[in-house]
């Protein structure tokens, strides 16, 4: 089986036939995953007791009142350190599973069977996970790493075309900034969906080699966030209801080029455009409130001392951090108010 290690945690690409534990497991999806998966993986289990935990599928689950559900009818079932908790879903569920098992206890174990893409490509890896608040999103969190990962590309058979397209926008995301192989290969887009065990690979590999040298994004690892500064208000701006993640970090990555285009002289901004495009991304956004926008981008858990810091490209497969003046913020604000 190929795997990867980093930061104490595996992830495998690939679920086995058994899963075994010495201890009580829980195991947390949603609603749309549980009819489809959960007997599944129940079945494959092999632990004293297997509980399982359901809630509502959808961002707005991510929130306190989740956790405190979860961490009650853990305690409950007389959960112990030593039980696990698995996620079962996709970026949704991951982060809140890294949370609750975080606190859980001080910390227990947590393993991650991740059945979207973007869970795949990117949320399950790492150990980053959180809640959202009134605030913003992702404000409240921890880093907790999952002990064991198991990535099956075949759980995206069933995942909807609306929810693949969004996490090519993480795709994408890495291709700009980092590999720009990846980003050629990404045009070929039957090719590339028919090879889509490869692309998710290169993904993690991508993405473990960055969380290896900087775990609790002291620097480097912010690199995975070019968009999602501008994307998380435009999520938030739709009460994350209008835009899926995805398609939120496809619109912060538009606004974070024309920004790239002038501090950095980035000259692909069109290419960009074109691949999100390819896979039905969107990429026209009007900011309807141009002070709350701005206000929202000091909320930034990468804003400090009241400067804000981006990732923009600066060709394709290379980046840099760059902390815009407020002008250059304003005007940039300005350009997408219109
Ligand atoms: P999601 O978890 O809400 O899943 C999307 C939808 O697909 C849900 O309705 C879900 O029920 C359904 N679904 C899941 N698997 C399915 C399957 N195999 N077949 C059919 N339906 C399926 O959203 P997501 O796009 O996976 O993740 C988005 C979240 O991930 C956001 O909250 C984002 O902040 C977070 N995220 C976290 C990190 C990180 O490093 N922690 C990185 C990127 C994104």
């Amino acid at each position: 089986m190929k795997t990867i290690d980093l930061c104490n945690s595996t992830i495998a690409f690939s679920l086995p036939q058994t899963l075994e534990f010495e201890n009580n497991v829980l195991i947390i999806t949603d609603s749309c995953v549980a009819p489809l998966y959960l007997s599944l993986i129940q079945k494959r289990i092999k632990a004293p007791k297997i509980f399982s935990y359901i809630i509502p599928s959808g961002e707005q689950e991510k929130n306190f009142n989740t956790i405190e559900k979860i961490l009650l009818f853990a305690l409950e079932q007389k959960l112990d350190r030593k039980s696990i908790m698995i996620a079962l879903g996709g970026g949704v569920i991951s982060d809140i599973v890294g949370l609750a098992s975080g606190l859980f206890m001080r910390g227990i174990d947590f393993y991650s069977i991740p059945t979207t893409l973007l869970a795949q490509v990117d949320a399950s890896v790492g150990g980053k996970c959180g809640i959202n608040t009134s605030f913003g999103k992702n404000l409240i969190g921890l880093f907790h790493q999952p002990k064991k990962v198991f990535i099956d590309s075949s759980f995206l058979q069933t995942l909807p075309p609306r929810e693949f397209n969004s996490a090519m926008a993480e795709v994408i995301k890495m291709a700009t900034c980092l590999d720009a192989n990846l980003f050629d290969s990404l045009f070929e887009k039957q090719h590339a969906l028919e090879n889509l065990e490869k692309v998710i690979y290169t993904c993690v590999k991508l993405k473990a080699k960055i969380v290896a040298q900087d775990e609790k994004e002291q620097d480097l690892r912010a690199v995975l966030n070019y968009g999602h500064t501008f994307g998380h208000i435009i999520e938030k701006n739709g009460n994350f209801h209008t835009f899926l993640h995805g398609e939120a970090v496809s619109l912060g990555m538009i606004i974070a080029n024309t920004l790239a285009e002038k501090l950095l002289n980035f000259q692909e901004s069109k290419e960009v455009k074109a691949l999100l495009e390819l896979y039905s991304l969107p990429t026209q956004y009007q900011i309807a409130d141009s002070q709350s926008f701005y206000d929202d981008l000091f909320l930034d858990k990468k804003t400090q001392n009241q400067q804000i810091k981006l990732v923009l490209p600066k060709k394709i497969g290379d980046f840099a951090f760059v902390y815009p003046t407020k002008k250059e913020i304003l005007d940039l604000i300005m350009e997408y108010s219109q």
